[in-house]
């Protein structure tokens, strides 16, 4: 209890500063030692705060390299997870990205420091709206926020140099292969389990041909139709 009283007292500033310096550079460690290397992608990630994009009991736990519960029965995925595949994106800046899954919109936030433009959607209106606030917030106005049943794309803004779908389905939608540029690469997890499914990336080699690579075994919720409730 002393100790929380302490950080909380003003003329304890270079005290708290040290604490959140130290807690930002475990972060990154984390990072690094679970093998994102990406230099780019982790100098994004030491920018984009993540406690701006957890609210509530599990905000001290931001830093940790842990999913956590959000709105909507939903979760704002792992950090590392986060940097291995925005990492395996490749994304280059003058890139066009989709994301289908806003979640908490820490993904589309990471994506935004690496993309020209980032369209994300989420089927529920609710995570779009509250993750759309902290991107304005954040002054990121690059990101698009929408919601929309992601599975069917955005065919008015496609084709897409990068697609990452952060909710998992059985296979990789139709939809989103179409609108994948030629070149492109489109991270996503696949697998008919709900407990555990297998990171891939499908590499848009010609107008009918994909490349599909398996990367790691990974566990996100379902990518389900329609729109939710709220
Ligand atoms: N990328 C997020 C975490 C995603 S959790 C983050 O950084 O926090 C997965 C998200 O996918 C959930 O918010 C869920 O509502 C959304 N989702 C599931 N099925 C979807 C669909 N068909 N279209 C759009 N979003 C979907």
């Amino acid at each position: 209890m002393t100790c929380s009283m302490r950080s909380g007292d003003s003329n304890e500033g270079p005290v708290t500063m040290s604490a959140e310096a130290e807690q930002k550079m475990q972060f990154l460690f984390a990072l690094r030692s679970r093998g994102v290397t990406d230099e780019a992608v982790l100098k994004a990630m030491e920018r984009i705060d993540r406690g701006a994009f957890v609210r509530g009991v599990f905000a001290e736990r931001a830093y940790e390299d842990m999913p956590l519960p959000i709105a909507c029965g939903q979760t704002i995925s792992q950090p590392s997870v986060v940097g291995l595949m925005t990492q395996a994106l490749k994304i280059s800046p003058r890139d066009k990205v989709l994301e289908v899954g806003t979640g908490s919109g820490y993904q589309a936030a990471i994506l935004s420091q690496l993309a020209r433009r980032v369209y994300t959607v989420d089927r529920h209106r609710r995570l779009a709206q509250s993750a759309q606030a902290i991107f304005t917030e954040l002054g990121l106005s690059t990101i698009i926020t929408m919601t929309a049943d992601g599975s069917h794309g955005l065919p008015e803004q496609a084709p897409f140099d990068r697609i990452l779908v952060t909710a998992a389905a059985e296979d990789p939608p139709g939809p989103l292969l179409a609108q994948l540029k030629i070149g492109g690469i489109m991270i996503l997890p696949v697998g008919q389990s709900d407990t555990v499914q297998t990171l891939i990336r499908v590499t848009r080699t010609g107008e009918t041909s994909y490349d599909y690579d398996e990367l790691r075994q990974v566990r996100f919720v379902p990518l389900l139709e329609g729109l939710g409730q709220d």
